[in-house]
């Protein structure tokens, strides 16, 4: 029997599971496998709003159990190697399983642990669980002083989330009426906060009007945590009282050790066919590519249809003709209420920003939790 395995149980590992699944309901000829070690699934994009708030982490969070399709075989493992000469995966317990057709999912790991840090050091993010509840702590103890936003790695998930992060922070600390004891900076290592021009000139007119500082250019080196100091290569340096850094992104060690990497550990992937370079058996959807879109759900949202379709051309003996085009949605917040709206793809970028939606889009990217859980992730959308 033919068998499908999708490595990473992540959005879009979930995604093409349960899609494959819908598509094959009636086709008992091939077995559908994901392998990924967790037992629960955390909606990141809502970890956004919640160094701004009180509510329970576990509102983020669903079962696996009740995401995946029946017809969905769970193996609850790491892998630790791809042979993809003979098409065997190596778990971690040992134990080998074999694929026709693989789809590699595993996202990106975050090298906290390279930054060197204590918990006492006040340098923080909100790109896990875990470091969510720390940041919010320690901006409920925040009486006013510095606040530097800056990547230390480009690419990062999710291109607009450090952005999004400062005009809520902004707004935050307006509330807490300590936003004119503040300093707010933001440092990047590219020339403009979004690599869209149109977008990033709306980003620089609402960092001016609401008092963000932008420096470009900067290229994250280190922290000095006793001078609370962080330092670019350029020699640059930029003093904080609490530091917000986007951890140092790399694929997973089991890309490195599988010889299916880039200098990162990004699958090297056609940004296309969405093919595993010189794998035709092989396809890698979602952050853990190298491809030039954004690591974002979106993306991975779109490139799943196109993945189930050529898979279930070649199960069919037919030439996979889909192709993904680099379609991206995206809502950047810029405030608890508002946003606007970015459809663009490899060939088109907005030209001009809808001004007059942005409450209607606030309201979407706050709700849009529920059209995750209940449409995209399983695979009806
Ligand atoms: C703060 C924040 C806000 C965001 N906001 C948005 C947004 O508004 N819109 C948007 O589109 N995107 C947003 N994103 C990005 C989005 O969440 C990710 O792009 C998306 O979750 C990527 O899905 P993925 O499946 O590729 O990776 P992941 O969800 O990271 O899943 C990878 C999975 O692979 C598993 N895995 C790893 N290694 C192995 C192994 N060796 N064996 C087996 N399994 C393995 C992991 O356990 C994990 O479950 C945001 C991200 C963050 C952090």
């Amino acid at each position: 029997m033919p068998i499908a395995v999708i490595l990473g149980g992540g959005f879009a590992g979930l995604t093409i599971a349960n899609k494959l699944a819908i598509k094959l309901k009636k086709r008992k000829e091939v077995e559908i496998v994901l392998i990924e070690p967790a037992d629960l699934h955390l909606y990141e994009p809502g970890l956004l709003y919640y160094p701004f708030n009180d509510k329970p982490m576990s509102k983020l969070e669903k079962p696996i159990s009740k995401i995946l399709r029946k017809n969905v075989k769970h193996i609850k493992q790491k892998a630790t190697k791809i042979d993809h000469e003979n098409k065997k995966i190596t778990l971690e317990d040992g134990k080998v399983i074999d694929y026709n057709c693989l789809v590699i999912a595993t996202g990106v790991d975050l090298k906290e642990e390279s930054l060197g840090l204590t918990d006492k050091d006040n340098v923080h993010h909100f790109y896990s669980a875990e470091a969510t509840l720390k940041i919010r702590e320690a901006l409920k103890n925040f009486k006013g002083g510095n606040i530097v936003i800056s990547p230390s790695t480009v690419p990062y998930k999710c291109p607009p989330a450090p952005v999004e992060f400062a005009f809520l922070l902004d707004e935050y600390l307006r509330r807490k009426k300590i936003r004119d004891k503040t300093n707010i900076k933001f440092l990047y290592p590219l020339p403009r906060p979004f690599n869209i021009r149109v977008v990033a000139a709306k980003i620089l007119k609402l960092f001016e009007k609401k008092g963000i500082e932008f420096e470009p250019f900067f290229n994250y080196d280190k922290i000095n945590t006793e001078n609370k100091k962080i330092l670019s290569f350029e020699g640059d340096k930029a003093s904080y009282d609490l530091l917000v850094i986007i951890p140092p992104h790399e694929g997973q060690d089991v890309i490195k050790e599988s010889g299916l990497g880039d200098k990162e550990g990004f699958v090297i992937t056609d940004r296309e066919t969405l093919q595993v370079e010189g794998q035709k058996s092989i396809y890698a959807v979602g952050d853990c590519t190298n491809i030039p879109a954004s690591k974002a759900g979106t993306v991975a949202h779109f490139s799943a249809d196109v993945i189930v379709k050529n898979m279930i051309s070649k199960l069919d003996e037919k030439e996979p003709t889909a192709r993904y085009d680099g379609k991206t949605l995206c809502f950047l917040v810029t405030s608890s209420s508002k946003s606007f709206l970015l459809d663009f793809s490899f060939k088109k970028e907005p030209r001009k920003i809808g001004l007059h939606s942005w409450r209607i889009y606030g309201i979407m990217k706050k709700l849009f939790q529920y059209l995750y859980f209940g449409g995209l992730i399983t695979g009806r959308i």
